[in-house]
């Protein structure tokens, strides 16, 4: 069973055509499809997709990089989410939370602040609620890692996880899967292919991030120059298959492995 374990399906990118792009999804094998939500602005059309949908499930959280934007109100609002919706079997996690210290702009000593305060925050709603979290780092592996150590090990999955075998071990022992999709496919992603190859095979799930992180072979136009390309759930299997090349292992092997542990550290992935 494919699982897709990062895909942000509300996206305006899908408006014209997300009925065939699920479509695609299904022919490819895709079972399972959780959709993350960014802010308060997407709680309810996440929800709304998730049901939309058999395989959809999705979670509710503050995007590290819509901090800014983001009132004390919000944090109330997902709360009030959260506690309206905390028995929807699709409500799988909260996400997508973390810390983004990559964007210059958005990540000056008062911003990052901010976003600790709110990442902080919403780790306090995962433990109360009960429900593990779909991370977002960049540049803040550490800073996560810091926080995540305060509380009981809630679990989840650090998503695009671009970090150092070091840290990959440190999530793995605070009950983390690590989200592998488009970035392995590139030839020039040393370091992350080591850690496809490389880390336990109980470490790594699957996701898209559709409609980013294109894979390889979407990023070309006809004569082989670079093009802005829409990433897309049905892709998944493709980005399956790389991984099991990366790892010498067979495919079918590959994909049952990353679907258990995806369910493992998001539980309410295994029910129906
Ligand atoms: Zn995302």
């Amino acid at each position: 069973m494919l699982i897709d374990t990062h895909c942000h399906l509300d996206a305006a990118e899908f408006d014209a055509d997300r009925q065939a792009v699920l479509a695609r999804a299904q022919a490819a094998g895709v079972r399972r499809i959780v959709i993350p939500a960014v802010g308060r602005r997407n709680f309810q059309t996440v929800r709304d997709l998730a049901w939309a949908w058999p395989g959809g499930r999705y979670a509710l959280g503050i995007h590290p990089l819509c901090v800014a934007e983001a009132q004390a109100s919000d944090l109330a609002a997902l709360e009030t989410c959260l506690m309206n919706w905390r028995d929807d079997p699709r409500l799988v996690a909260i996400g997508e939370i973390g810390l983004d210290f990559f964007v210059p702009a958005r990540s000056g000593p008062a911003a990052r602040s901010r976003q600790e305060q709110v990442y902080a925050a919403q780790l306090a709603l995962a433990r109360r609620f009960g429900l593990p979290v779909l991370l977002h780092g960049r540049r803040s592996q550490d800073t996560l890692l810091k926080y995540l150590r305060r509380q009981p090990p809630i679990g989840g999955i650090a998503h695009a996880f671009n970090g150092s075998f070091q840290q990959a071990r440190q999530f793995l022992g605070l009950g983390f899967a690590l989200g592998m999709g488009g970035a392995l496919t590139f030839d020039r992603a040393l370091q992350i292919r080591r850690l496809a190859a490389q880390l336990p095979a109980s470490a790594l799930v699957l996701e898209t991030d559709a409609p980013d992180m294109a894979p390889a072979w979407l990023g070309r136009d006809d004569q082989g120059r670079r093009a802005p390309a829409r990433n897309e759930p049905a892709e998944i299997a493709r980005i399956a298959a790389c991984l099991a090349a990366l790892r010498a292992s067979p495919t079918d092997a590959v994909i049952a492995q990353c679907a258990e542990n995806a369910q493992r550290v998001l539980p309410r992935l295994a029910g129906e």
